[in-house]
């Protein structure tokens, strides 16, 4: 960070100030011209806040140099982190794919589900059993009986399942019975949840809010990191944009973008993005070519019938031959090097 005090501050003031910040734990390195004086902090700044700093009577200007988050910041952690579930797992090179209906239906529906899904070449098994609807007066999910109806899968499959948590009064029984618990985009910036995830350690999928910007989506992977869980897996699913020929507009540039920053895994889901499930194929392709960790795929065996989301989800079948080119995709994806970038 570098700062710029008013011109004709007084050196008093000034000496004051930085013995404020070194107080912070910052080295303050000082310039001082003909009029103005300029302060360039080394350390972790993450500890001040800009906009208070600026609000100081004597400063001029503030220039942030470094990203606001330090645990999910590639600087602090050069090497890609790999996220364990079970005994798989999810980041570092290699492509994984979960997938499974929008929400549980029934207990024949999910087990047959995730028995095509497995057979495909699917490692872990989605399926919601708390939905979040922009409608009270649609399908809410099958909420505890879905839960239990997802660990029937599991056991069934042996696929480790993603559910989505939409608030901290299912914290623990999510901690007990869920392999990763899915934070949907509505609740990227709900920090009390964030907090509460933050003290556990299991796996978070984090869903990029409809309108977040990059940084906010790391911001909100530092605050769960940042109370001590570091298991984070990040989800470009769609932003909102003027467009209107599709649910949401996938972010693509998101995938190298986050890889530059940071270390934590970006999967991408293309169902929420294009909201047309014949849209899934070419951007499933595009996101592995884009070097995306990870696809969340979602997968019904009868859409024109489902509760939630049929319009988006695919066929058992057209998933089975969508994983089969991925493989091939994937021999040429782009992956993110340290030293071609220049880091
Ligand atoms: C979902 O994955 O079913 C979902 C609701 O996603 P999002 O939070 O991205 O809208
Ligand atoms: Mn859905």
């Amino acid at each position: 960070m570098i700062i710029v005090m008013k011109p004709n501050t007084s050196k008093n003031i000034i000496e004051d100030f930085i013995e404020r910040l070194q107080n912070k734990g910052l080295i303050v390195h000082t310039d001082f011209g003909d009029k103005y004086c300029i302060l360039g902090l080394i350390g972790d700044t993450t500890a001040i806040d800009p906009e208070q700093i600026q609000a100081h009577d004597a400063v001029e200007k503030v220039m942030v140099v470094q990203e606001p988050f330090k645990k999910a910041n590639r600087l602090f952690h050069p090497e890609d982190s790999v996220i364990k579930i079970g005994n798989g797992s999810i980041g570092g090179g290699k492509l994984s794919v979960i997938a499974g209906p929008c929400s549980v239906e029934s207990e024949d529906q999910i087990v047959s589900i995730a028995q095509d899904v497995k057979q495909a070449g699917a490692s872990f098994l989605r399926g919601g059993a708390f939905k979040p609807r922009t409608s009270p007066y649609s399908f809410q999910g099958m909420e505890l009986e879905g839960l239990e109806l997802l660990k029937i899968a599991r056991e069934k499959t042996g696929l480790p399942i993603v559910t989505e948590l939409m608030g901290t009064k299912m914290l623990d029984k999510f901690v007990e019975d869920v392999d990763v618990i899915q934070i949907g985009a509505r609740n990227m910036q709900n920090f009390e949840l964030l907090k509460e995830l933050g003290k556990i350690d299991k796996p978070i999928l984090l869903k990029r809010g409809l309108s977040a910007t990059i940084e906010e989506l790391l911001m909100s992977a530092e605050y769960i990191m940042a109370g001590g869980n570091e298991n984070v897996i990040l989800c470009e699913r769609g932003i909102r944009t003027y467009e209107t020929y599709t649910r949401n507009t996938l972010d693509l540039s998101a995938i190298p973008a986050i890889k530059r920053q940071s270390h934590l895994p970006i999967i991408i889901d293309p169902s929420h993005a294009a909201g047309m499930w014949w849209m899934v194929e070419p951007l499933s392709k595009a996101a592995v070519a884009a070097g995306a960790d990870g696809l969340i795929i979602e997968v019904h065996n009868d859409p024109a019938n489902a509760k939630c989301d049929g319009q988006q989800s695919i066929k058992p079948k057209k998933f089975k031959s969508l994983m089969d080119s991925l493989k091939e995709i994937e021999k040429f994806k782009w992956s993110f090097d340290i030293n071609e970038i220049g880091f």
